[in-house]
């Protein structure tokens, strides 16, 4: 039988995996299989050849009971509802891992940036916020980026948001630009703190990170701030790939050159001093450490034997097939799951939304000292719960995140 790769039905089963460890009530379980709100909007916009085209946006709640819903916001053409279903899903379990005072949200609008003038993709932001205002809110539902999704993009949400209520907004959105309410730090966040995770991973395994091999997929925000992050600390990043192919080099990357030569040709293909490969054959490279940062589904049951890396840190929300992480699990691979590993983004977009809300900003070490403390704590108590259910990194997550939604649930009298 094909694998199952709707992303909605494979966090559906990682809650029940975890599920039976918890010993949870069914009703709360029930609560947590299925978002509370789903909106659909669809938009017109005007493009600059003068016709007008209707798009459509999602956006799903999934859970409130510690906190507004909270995640980003993906501009990409294979967006679907139950895809951001999914992912306001992993939202909720990502805010409970590392003990955030939120709930999961996300937001899609099916679009193919790469088509799109900056004026288009200005008026997209605009549209799609004016269908989903009512609600959004600080104290209801902050969105952020996601794939394709920048600080540009949310100041003019911001922007369009603060215009409808009549005043200034900027707790609405988080991962802004600084000079309107952004935090310091937050652009290399969601590096920052799989990185951290990283080395606590490395840590136990006793592997050496001077010198350890490094491939990452999906060489966007995360990957490339990953790879400038791991290579200060003596890793050699030797291969790196983008929607369009990968590059290798087995002496490592030079990462200067590369950043720049992504910057100017949008790609890192053809990048001089490399040798071309797929992003297929990037995934089994013989590393010590794989960064998974694109879309979902790309370790399956199909490809996860062929693995090589010794720790994978999953920058991307859904990488990992649940088959696939069995598969790996049983090879003796580390993986460090997604609601972990690339939690670092929405605990610094916490921080933002902290500092909007009290009107006072923080110096970029302060942003990072505390992110450092939270990752090392979130971390320390998914491996601790690994060891005490003899479970993998994923489902001890999974574990330790749903007993504190389920704890609200219970508290506040929800079930
Ligand atoms: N889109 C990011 C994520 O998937 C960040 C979400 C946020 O900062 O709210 O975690």
């Amino acid at each position: 039988m094909a694998e199952n790769l709707n992303p909605f039905e494979i966090v559906q089963q990682q809650i029940s995996e975890a599920a039976k460890y918890l010993n949870l009530d069914p009703a709360i379980e029930a609560v947590l299989r299925e978002p509370k709100r789903v909106l659909t909007v669809t938009f017109p916009v005007k493009m600059d050849d003068g016709t007008t085209r209707v798009f459509t946006g999602i956006r799903a709640q999934h859970n409130d009971a510690i906190g507004p819903y909270k995640g980003g916001i993906r501009f990409h053409p294979d967006v679907t509802v139950d895809e951001v279903k999914a992912l306001a899903m992993w939202m909720t379990f990502k805010c409970g891992v590392v003990g955030l005072p939120y709930g999961g949200g996300k937001g899609g609008v099916i679009c193919n940036p790469k088509e799109l003038s900056q004026g288009e993709l200005e008026r997209i932001s605009r549209g799609y916020i004016e269908g989903i205002a009512a609600i959004i809110g600080p104290d209801q539902d902050i969105p952020a980026p996601d794939v394709y999704t920048n600080a540009q993009i949310m100041a003019w949400m911001m922007d369009e948001y603060s215009r409808l209520q009549g005043t200034n907004q900027f707790g609405v959105m988080t991962g802004k630009p600084i000079i309107v309410g952004g935090s310091l730090g937050r652009d290399k966040a969601t590096a920052q703190g799989c990185v951290f995770v990283v080395i606590k991973a490395a840590e136990k395994l006793g592997l050496d990170l001077n010198g350890a091999t490094v491939a990452i997929q999906g060489y966007g925000n995360a990957g490339s701030q990953a790879a400038f992050l791991l290579d200060k600390l003596g890793c050699k990043v030797v291969a790196v790939s983008d929607s369009r192919g990968g590059i290798y080099n087995e002496e490592g990357l030079e990462l200067e050159a590369l950043y720049q030569h992504k910057t100017a040709t949008r790609s890192c293909i053809n990048f001089p001093g490399s040798q071309p490969l797929t992003n297929a054959e990037l995934l089994e490279l013989p590393v010590d450490i794989l960064i998974p940062a694109a879309l979902e589904n790309q370790i399956t049951a199909e490809n996860a034997a062929r693995v090589k890396a010794r720790i994978v840190a999953e920058a991307a929300n859904g990488p990992t097939t649940p088959e696939a992480s069995r598969i790996l699990y049983e090879n003796g691979t580390t993986v460090i799951p997604d609601i972990l590993a690339n939690a670092g983004g929405v605990t610094v977009s916490y921080f933002e939304w902290v500092q909007n809300l009290m009107n006072y900003y923080w110096s970029e070490e302060e942003v990072y000292e505390k992110l450092q403390v939270n990752m090392f704590k979130a971390f320390a108590q998914v491996y601790a719960t690994s060891q005490e259910h003899q479970v993998d990194l994923r489902t001890a997550a999974f574990i330790v995140a749903i007993k504190r939604v389920a704890d609200a649930i219970k508290i506040r009298g929800i079930v």
